[in-house]
């Protein structure tokens, strides 16, 4: 991961994109904008795109794979082949499947899963454009789309990386700093309860960077909690709104 010759940090400690150690890229999340989905959601991380559709709880096919005593929560992460510069090779990969299992796992911790018998939820996220942190991009936004969805869970799931480049400890690793730095640690979490819902770990860290990563990303986490919830309300009161003024037309004809 680690190169001596690509300067990431510059003497007043300003990251390659203007950044300080401790800033986000920007977010900005919109839920509810797939029509036919059960649930959606469309969320851009600084130069990430990330789209995420959730369709149940409904039966899982094939039948063999349903659980009789609760539902299984699927998620599939996908990189567009035009996502990134070079492009990428369409379908699934190791990576993927990588990804789309870890996110299975974090989103079956907050949906309550016995409540739906031999259902599946399905949750696809489709990244448009990636650079560096989609993992947490797409859980994120995956997140936002379970709630949009209705369906029964005790949380949403907030993520964000923290890592080291150039010997500093820094907030939401950019492209070159994924390529170059010294270690990538993407974290999910549960901000209400403290709960982690998922944990990597890439490159090297003492046991005080390490610790000094967790308070970086959890601290992260929770306003990234916030911006999720100001989505699903602005969702909610615009869904209101329409809802009303439905209602104001029908009674004046
Ligand atoms: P994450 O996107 O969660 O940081 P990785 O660390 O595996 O996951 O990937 C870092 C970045 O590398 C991605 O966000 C993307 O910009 C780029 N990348 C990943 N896979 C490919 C690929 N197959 N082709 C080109 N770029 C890729």
């Amino acid at each position: 991961m680690a190169d001596e010759d690509v300067k990431l940090i510059d003497e007043k400690g300003i990251r390659l994109d203007g950044r300080r150690f401790d800033e986000l890229r920007p977010i900005s999340i919109e839920a509810g904008v797939l029509k036919r989905a059960d649930g959606s959601a469309y969320l851009e991380w600084g130069e990430n795109k990330v789209l995420a559709a959730v369709y149940g709880p409904r039966e899982m096919h094939p039948r063999h794979a349903q659980n009789p005593s609760r539902a299984v929560v699927q998620a599939r992460y996908n990189m567009a082949a035009f996502s990134v510069p070079d492009r990428k090779r369409p379908g699934p990969d190791r990576r993927s499947v990588e990804i789309s299992k870890i996110m299975s796992e974090a989103l079956e911790e907050i949906v309550f899963v016995e409540q739906f018998p031999r259902a599946s939820i399905d949750v696809f996220v489709e990244v448009l454009e990636a650079s560096a942190g989609t993992r947490c991009a797409a859980l994120t936004a995956a997140s936002v789309a379970l709630a949009d969805a209705g369906i029964p869970m005790s949380d949403i799931i907030s993520s964000c990386a923290a890592g080291k480049i150039d010997g500093q400890i820094v907030l939401d690793l950019g492209k070159k700093e994924d390529n170059y730095g010294e270690a990538d640690v993407p974290l999910g979490m549960v901000p209400s309860s403290g709960k982690i819902t998922l944990l990597q770990m890439d490159g090297n860290l003492t046991l005080e960077e390490y610790k000094q990563v967790m308070e970086l990303a959890m601290g992260a986490c929770k306003k990234i909690y916030q911006l999720q919830r100001d989505a699903l309300k602005r969702r909610y009161s615009t869904s209101l709104k329409n809802f009303e003024e439905m209602a104001d037309d029908t009674e004046e004809v």
